[in-house]
């Protein structure tokens, strides 16, 4: 028996996936493994395991586990499922990499798919699990699918070993399937339930015209005309980084303040003292609302092009209400009046994205203050993992941000591109969950008709060493043959094969017998003991290589810090970014030449220099640590806060993880860490070479300047292309003649970022 309050039992009664309750419990009971299909919004997450635990599915001591693609979407919902079965967070818990909840009392719990992958190599037949719900599985991310494969097999054996168990894979979309028409994964197709969403209809109105870059301007001049002219319903954008979303939400708010000196609500106080200047606010703003509403169409549903008039569907619109009294601006956006600020409209903006603190995300959750509308300013996290209420208008930009991978060099830069269809289509749903919307895309119906029905699976196109690694600890020699809803490229599959064996993590083939032979028997080496030592490591092969070594000079606590900053990336807050006003340019300035002196002091002495960015990494870690880590401290360095603490909780994951292999090592998380010596500091060189051998570049030398753009440039075995040393590193300057990088990012230039000294044989 669940104890919900009566406003959490009607907001339930209102999501379509209630009226399927029966229908669902009743495929869940007769058959193993469940394909759940609705649209966004509709209740899945929340309410499926609901449904699971009050059938019993939890009383004999099993639990229920829920992955989820998204650290964001395993801790919100979490949060949200407890507060609606009113259960304490002991009993609905989350677990994602670097923190979780879960107690001995845990019975329903979220997780990222990375976290249930590595539970799968501690228990293959995850025996304390009833019930296995695959969530988002149309986000095609590498470890759902992996995880899809994996749990083909499992549930048949657990079938045989008479404990049974259940999977229930959600998607919010239909295109199902690689899943239940792949005859290798699933041997009969699973039962599909399609829950009708009651979706109210969305107009899409299209862009006559593409912007060719500002699609920034663009999203602020469509906000602004929403704002002023359609009625009251929140504001859903669609931008593609953190960066232009920072940027669009100062814009909104100087030009929408809800109050003086705002900085958005970011303090909850704060907030409460103008709710009483927002109720004047709301008075005046009704009277004129009556005068000024727009006539526009809310039955007119078109998520497919019908025409290319609707810019000039809102031309007309605001004709309409041109002759009244309030000033409206009409043309097509570029005036000056939109920059002019007005507090007689109070717009309250907000931002979304991944690595956005918890608390901030939480913000999107709870209504406005009264008077305000809301204006969520969000990256693709708000695609389907999150459901924000009462948004209405949704304005997209058409565009995703990714990283895109060189499948043999593994050179990785960041795009931006167009979305797929199916993608644009779910981010237009996001305007209908409560009543009818309005979706503003800010490109043309000719554009989008060239975009790709749907973007392809992660997995084919990304390296794959790290998934290879634990197939091959999990015993899955031949990887070719494993049941991928979507192989990966055959070329990447090899690329991951070479490095692991260069790791020694996998057992080398022998060299005899014809070519086409050999080749076969290197995508089917099986793993060796260091390759599994290195997978019982939560962090990539190249990595769990150094920690494997490193057990050496006591190096230990240092490998272990260097490779916890390495995996979390972003250490440092980015100050290259444009700001607002003249006053904010200085601002900037000011702290990226705090950073820079800082990187220099933590780049330490002597040899401790050579080490370079890792020792930089090494040292910034150390400083905020012995400091107590407070967000003071990383505000006032230059440091950010959420990584650090990332940081912080990596390095005893990791060394726990070490103390269980090496038993009598006895490490323990020392805040007060020393400096290394500087015969530690030539080890951890010699270390950081093993791990990144194949990052290894040479920088040309004088006589093999034939070519200008080959000044300061660095040769690497694998690619043709000069490349260079990031100007963020601290050895830009010094130009060392062999050094190793963590990783190449193509920006301008091929940039070697994460940059060490080393001297190879
Ligand atoms: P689905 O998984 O089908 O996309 P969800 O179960 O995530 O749907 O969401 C169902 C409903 O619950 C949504 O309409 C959303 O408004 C509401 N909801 C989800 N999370 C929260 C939250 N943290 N606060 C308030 N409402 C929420
Ligand atoms: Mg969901």
């Amino acid at each position: 028996p669940v104890d919900r309050s009566p406003e959490i039992q009607e907001a339930r009664l209102k999501l379509p996936i209630l009226a399927e309750e029966q229908v669902i419990m009743e495929a869940i009971n007769e058959n193993p493994i469940v394909v759940i299909c609705g649209e966004t919004g509709s209740g899945k997450t929340t309410q499926v395991p609901q449904f699971l635990y009050e059938a019993g599915y939890t009383s004999s001591n099993g639990i229920i586990g829920i992955t989820e693609p998204r650290r964001v979407a395993a801790v919100s919902m979490s949060q949200r499922v407890a507060k609606e079965m009113n259960l304490s967070h002991r009993v609905v818990s989350y677990q994602i990499r670097y923190e979780g909840n879960t107690t001995d009392e845990t019975q329903i719990k979220f997780m990222t798919d990375g976290v249930l992958l590595k539970e799968v190599q501690k228990d293959f037949l995850l025996s304390k699990y009833k019930v296995i719900i695959i969530d988002e599985a149309h986000e095609r991310s590498m470890y759902t699918d992996i995880l899809i494969g994996l749990l083909s097999r499992i549930v048949p054996l657990r079938e045989k070993k008479g404990l049974p168990l259940k999977l229930i894979i959600m998607s919010a979309t239909l295109r199902v399937e690689d899943f239940t028409e792949n005859t290798r994964l699933f041997a009969g197709t699973p039962p599909v339930l399609q829950v009708d969403a009651r979706q109210f209809p969305v107009t899409v109105h299209f862009n006559k015209k593409t912007p060719l870059d500002d699609y920034s301007g663009e999203c602020f001049r469509k906000v602004c005309k929403i704002h002023r002219m359609l009625p009251s319903g929140g504001i859903l954008v669609f931008l593609t980084g953190q960066a232009e979303v920072h940027s669009l939400c100062r814009r909104l708010r100087k030009a929408f303040p809800f109050q003086k000196n705002s900085t958005a609500g970011d303090d909850d106080d704060e907030r409460k003292e103008s709710v009483e200047e927002m109720r004047k606010f709301k008075k005046s703003r009704r009277r004129k609302k009556a005068t000024t509403l727009p006539r526009i169409n809310l039955d007119n549903y078109a998520v497919v092009p019908v025409d290319e008039g609707d810019e000039d569907r809102d031309a007309e619109t605001d004709d309409d209400i041109a002759g009244s009294d309030v000033d409206l601006d009409l043309g097509d956006g570029d005036s000056e009046e939109e920059e002019k600020s007005d507090s007689s409209l109070p717009l309250y903006v907000l931002p979304l994205y991944s690595l956005l603190a918890p608390e901030k995300q939480a913000k999107v959750f709870r209504p406005p203050p009264p008077g305000t509308r809301l204006c969520v300013v969000a990256t693709n996290v708000a695609e389907t993992s999150l459901t924000i209420p009462g948004i209405k208008y949704v304005v997209d930009c058409g565009k995703v941000k990714k990283r895109f991978y060189d499948k043999i060099t593994g050179v990785s830069s960041f795009r931006v591109t167009w979305i797929s269809q199916a993608s644009a289509n779910q981010r237009a749903g996001r305007a209908g969950r409560t009543e009818p919307g309005h979706c503003y895309r800010l490109y043309s119906s000719a554009v989008f008709m060239d975009f790709e029905k749907f973007s392809a699976p992660e997995i084919t196109k990304r390296p794959v060493e790290d998934l290879i690694l634990q197939m091959k600890a999990l015993n899955i020699e031949k990887v070719i043959n494993f049941p991928f809803p979507t192989p990966p490229p055959t070329e990447a599959l090899a690329a991951a094969e070479e490095l692991l064996i260069a790791l020694g993590a996998l057992k080398e083939p022998p060299m005899t017998g014809r070519l086409k032979e050999q080749q076969a028997a290197k995508l089917s080496c099986p793993i060796s003991p260091l390759g599994r030592v290195m997978a019982t490591f939560p962090v990539a092969p190249r990595y769990a290589k150094m920690l494997a070594l490193s057990r050496q000079h006591d190096c230990l606590p240092y490998t272990i810090t260097i490779v916890s900053a390495m995996t979390v990336r972003e250490l440092f807050e980015e100050f290259d970014r444009p700001a607002a006003s003249e006053e904010e340019t200085v601002k900037l300035k000011g702290k990226k030449g705090r950073l820079v002196q800082m990187q220099r002091i933590w780049a330490g002495q002597g040899s401790l220099q050579k080490l370079g960015d890792l020792m930089v990494m090494l040292g910034a870690v150390g400083a905020c640590e012995y400091s107590g880590c407070t967000p003071k401290f990383c505000e006032e360095n230059g440091l950010r806060y959420k990584a650090m603490l990332e940081i912080r909780r990596l390095r005893g994951q990791l060394t726990t993880a070490v103390n269980s292999v090496c038993t009598d090592a006895g490490l323990y998380v020392d805040p007060k860490m020393k400096p290394p010596t500087e015969a530690q500091a030539t080890y951890l060189r010699q270390i950081v070479l093993a791990g990144l051998g194949d990052h290894l570049a040479r920088r040309v030398q004088a006589e093999e300047l034939l070519d200008d753009k080959w000044k300061n440039a660095y040769k690497t075995a694998l690619l043709d292309d000069p490349v260079f040393i990031h100007p963020s590193s601290v050895l830009f300057k010094q130009l060392p003649e062999f050094v190793v990088y963590q990783e190449i990012v193509e920006t301008t230039k091929l940039y070697m970022k994460g940059v060490s000294a080393v001297e190879p044989e």
